[in-house]
């Protein structure tokens, strides 16, 4: 396995089929999907611009979460977003081996009286997606109020690593402090600024509004606090599933504490508004999410004040459609020549690229078997696991 983002097949069939069309390809948006998307694209032999309005790329929600890699075991309600991040992540292990790394022991319970399924229930869905686990003891991780704990594969993201790849890789198809401010559809392409483009693609997570959106969307300011380990602590702990909190690594140096009901901060009709909510945000709000976050935290981790250490806030922007079941997927929608990509998670980036490659008239599932060229269509799922297996080694 090389450091490429990409098997030769693709770059072969796909550089032919793009030199041929000769195709100018506008991004709006440095996170992850912009930067992925723009690298696909540049692979395909095709001419890339990404406009990012920051002044360095992975800026925004790309690095303000969590750090979570996801595989599935965070989805147990929601099957597309489960099924979506058990297909994607031996994608982005082989695209981007070096972009994460593992967590000694990643530990997932479920609360007893808070959660919406119960443990067993919780391991019946993840065996069955073909999820794999180890049972732990509880006890022996300060776990308490909990049926059982397991330990999963579930790794840890590096941003600094991600954004000094991506900006190499990008070159000089990356322009920086470069916002955004009109995409004009058109009859022949679509224009980025005034500069025209055969296929302009919105990467944004919906702050530019360029076409359709999802009818019940809206912009979450969301805040997870920034914590130091004050004793070494085992890896990572999620608490399942619903209004339930996670201690994640997130550097070297710091640990993530949120929980659902209190990391969400509100819910408003634009991005500005949202982020004006968090820039509006006092000490004296920041303690109270904290007394709530650390009280929810000590049911289940009892030894979590003498365990840690307050640093600080992270502040963020999620956008979200409501439903009944936390889903997160990835879609994508095309309107004229402007695609409009509607982000889940990190790693389901290659739903984005397969539906838009797709849509270009590459199909998804060339762009499949040319990813994983001995893809075995007919046995897909056990294929999944095998190479899920092989890529957290
Ligand atoms: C609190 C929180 C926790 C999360 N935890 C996780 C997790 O653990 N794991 C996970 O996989 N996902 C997590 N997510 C989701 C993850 O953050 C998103 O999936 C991801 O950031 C989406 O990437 P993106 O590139 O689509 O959007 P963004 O990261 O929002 O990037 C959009 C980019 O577009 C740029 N931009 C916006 N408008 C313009 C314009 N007009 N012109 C030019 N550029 C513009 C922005 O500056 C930004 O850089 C979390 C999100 C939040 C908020």
């Amino acid at each position: 396995m090389g450091t490429s983002c990409f098997n030769f097949p693709l770059i072969l069939f796909g550089g032919f089929l793009f030199r041929r069309y000769g195709m100018k390809i506008g991004i709006v948006g440095g996170g992850w999907y912009g930067c992925h998307l723009g690298l696909v694209f540049k692979r395909c032999g095709c001419e890339v611009d990404v406009y990012e309005a920051e002044a360095d790329v992975l800026q925004l929600a790309s690095i303000n979460n969590q750090a979570r890699l996801h595989i599935g075991y965070h989805y147990p309600r929601c099957s597309v977003t489960r099924l979506q991040t058990v297909a994607c992540f031996p994608r982005f292990m082989e695209a981007y081996p070096t972009f994460s790394k593992p967590i000694e022991n990643n530990i997932y319970t479920v609360s007893k009286k808070d959660s919406l399924v119960d443990f067993r229930t919780y391991c019946q869905i993840m065996e069955a997606s073909g999820l794999q686990f180890d049972y732990v003891n509880p006890a022996d991780f300060g776990i308490a109020g909990v049926d059982g704990a397991i330990s999963t594969q579930e790794r840890l993201l590096d941003f600094d690593e991600a954004r000094r790849t991506f900006k190499e890789k990008l070159g000089r198809s990356l322009h920086l402090n470069s916002r955004v401010t009109s995409v004009v559809d058109g009859p022949d392409g679509a224009q980025i600024n005034g500069e025209t483009y055969d296929t302009v693609i919105n990467c944004t997570w919906c702050a530019l509004k360029t076409g359709p959106q999802p009818e019940n969307m809206f912009f979450e300011p969301t805040v997870l606090l920034y914590y130091e380990a004050l004793q070494p602590f085992y890896g990572a702990l999620t608490v399942m599933d619903g209004p339930c909190f996670s201690i994640y690594p997130y550097d070297e140096d710091r640990y993530s504490l949120s929980h659902v009901s209190f990391t969400a901060r509100g819910q408003y009709k634009t991005f500005a508004e949202a982020q004006a909510f968090n820039d509006q945000v006092t000490e004296a709000d920041l303690d109270v999410v904290r007394c709530n976050m650390t009280e929810k935290a000590l049911k289940e981790f009892p030894a979590f004040k003498e365990c840690f250490r307050y640093l600080g806030p992270q502040f963020s922007v999620k956008t979200k459609y409501s439903n009944a079941c936390a889903s997160r997927d990835t879609a994508v929608k095309k309107q004229g020549h402007v695609f409009s990509v509607f982000s889940g998670k990190i790693d389901t980036i290659f739903i984005a690229e397969d539906s838009i490659l797709e849509q270009l008239g590459f199909k998804s599932e060339t762009s499949k078997i040319a990813l994983f060229p001995d893809l075995d269509m007919e046995n897909e799922e056990s294929e999944l696991e095998r190479r899920l297996q092989r890529a957290v080694g």
